[in-house]
């Protein structure tokens, strides 16, 4: 038998091991593999370092891929540095002639110079596809430019075959006779502790692979017949919730396009509804890829002049939940608690933040990629442009959201608000999206003192709206 050479196998968002073509093809190469993750000091400095919530999260899934690897005969490697110098140490000191990988799109995870570093050592880098739907090259419009237009990019998208099988998990993953030391996680310092803010998180999450997997069969039993209806209703469990486990790698986008298939009948509305969903995040990579430094520099420059405020008490009062409005506030205060926020609110919440308050998107998207669990360079950034009328096919500027009327649509009840604002529990239906026109007496039986125990508005909704659209007429002159 050929005395093959060992294979590294180098996760990054990609933490799992089912429908992953890297490890299978390091597997396939016939030697050991290695299985490394490596943290690096600049870790996505590009687009800011992980956020706190996902840090949280990424100690988990580590933690979970460890012992997976464990019970297949294999390890996770934990190594802190410059990835093309712990690989290329790696690979030296173990004999390792090649990288596997899966590709990734963000500006410091892109393979090219680490490629190209490796190389020049002799070492290969196999780069495998698995992190989208589908490769981005192959969804270009006739004249082999990206897509600009989520639509023609869907119907493009649905032309191709359809997104690969996916690959089971291996029963066993051949390991080397020694494997290099690792780092301890513990020492990595993931996890808050003073104070430890995401004490809330476990009760709503399973971080890792098996906690994927759990929650898209639920969704598929309990939520997915309803999510053409209910996706829009906060107060109602309608989403899969798989954001923070895709953004992380724990399950493939193929993995969850195939489980939806074959569904009764009348699920196949549903079905496609969520789909389409799915491939929001594929488009929001090819903008990504077409602009890496989509966190930062609007896609449509016509916004670079724009007027931003520095409205330092108005960003806080947005941060901590208090801004008066209680859609908003009830939001604010979800992403605080559990680290997410439903969709609806998010675009509340963005709205609120840029068109009302007028600051700066950016800010917005920074604070986000901090506090949500499922942080993504790409839907994060792509979203909150969309939200402020710069980004690709963005929803225009002058749509701006009434706060009031937007809770009062999409949680009529108040369920929502009062799940996060429990200030406001007692308060009538007819007046819990809009306390601060309560009669006096209204609020009193509701134990409610405006500014004293729910701020009132820190800002008009009319007002803001008139001077928004004014700062836009002037910029667009
Ligand atoms: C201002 C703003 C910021 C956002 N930031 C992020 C972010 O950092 N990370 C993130 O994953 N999503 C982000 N989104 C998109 C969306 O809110 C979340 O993907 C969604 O709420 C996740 O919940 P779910 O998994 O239950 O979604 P589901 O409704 O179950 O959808 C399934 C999957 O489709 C994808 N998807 C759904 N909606 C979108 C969308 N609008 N854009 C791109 N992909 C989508 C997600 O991967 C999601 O997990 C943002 C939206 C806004 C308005």
């Amino acid at each position: 038998m050929a005395d093959h050479k060992p294979s590294i196998l180098w996760f990054r968002k990609d933490l799992r091991l089912d429908d992953n073509a890297a490890l299978h093809a390091a597997i396939d190469a016939g030697g050991p593999v290695i299985p490394v993750y490596i943290r690096e000091p600049d870790d996505l400095r590009n687009v800011g370092p992980l956020g706190g919530a996902q840090e949280w999260w990424l100690h988990h899934s580590l933690a979970g891929l460890k012992a997976q690897l464990k019970s297949l005969g294999s390890d996770l490697i934990l190594a802190s540095g410059k990835a093309q110098d712990v690989l290329s140490d790696m690979a030296e000191r173990t004999g390792a002639s090649a990288v596997y990988v899966n590709r990734a799109y963000e500006r410091t995870l892109i393979d090219r110079d680490i490629a190209i570093a490796l190389k020049e050592k002799g070492i290969a880098i196999r780069a495998f596809h698995g992190q989208l739907l589908h490769d981005p090259k192959s969804i270009r419009t006739g004249s082999g430019n990206p897509f600009k237009v989520f639509t023609p990019f869907w119907n493009a998208m649905q032309r191709l075959q359809e997104t690969h099988p996916p690959i089971d998990a291996p029963d066993a993953v051949p390991a080397p006779d020694h494997f290099p030391k690792s780092e301890g996680l513990d020492g990595w310092k993931l996890l808050p502790t003073r104070p430890n803010w995401a004490l809330g998180f476990s009760d709503h999450w399973t971080p890792g692979e098996a906690g994927a997997a759990e929650r898209l069969e639920d969704f598929i039993d309990r939520e997915l017949h309803d999510y053409k209806r209910g996706r829009d209703l906060p107060s109602v469990d309608a989403t899969s919730l798989l954001s923070p486990h895709l953004a992380l790698g724990e399950i493939s986008p193929a993995r969850i396009w195939h489980a939806t298939s074959g569904q009764p009948n009348r699920a196949a509305e549903e079905v496609g509804h969520f789909r389409r969903e799915l491939a929001w995040r594929d488009f929001c990579y090819s903008l990504l890829i077409e602009q890496p430094d989509l966190d930062e520099t609007n896609w449509s420059d016509g916004f670079d002049g724009f007027p931003w405020q520095s409205d330092e008490k108005g960003f806080i009062a947005w941060t901590k939940g208090r801004t008066g409005y209680p859609i908003v506030d009830a939001g604010m205060r979800q992403l605080w608690q559990t680290g997410f926020m439903h969709n609806r609110v998010r675009m509340i919440a963005a709205s609120f933040l840029i068109k009302d308050l007028m600051i700066d998107w950016r800010r917005g998207e920074k604070w986000f990629r901090d506090t949500l669990v499922d942080a993504d360079p790409a839907n994060n950034a792509a979203n909150w442009q969309w939200v402020a009328g710069c980004g690709a096919d963005a929803s225009p500027f002058f749509r701006i959201f009434n706060p009031i009327l937007q809770g009062e649509k999409f949680d009529p009840d108040g369920d929502y608000v009062k799940t996060y604002v429990p200030e406001l529990q007692k308060l009538e239906r007819k007046h819990i999206h809009r306390p601060f026109e309560a009669p006096a007496h209204v609020l009193e039986k509701a134990g409610i003192t405006l500014g004293v125990t729910y701020p009132r508005p820190v800002i008009d909704h009319g007002f803001a709206r008139d001077r928004a659209l004014a700062a836009y007429k002037a910029l667009r002159a």
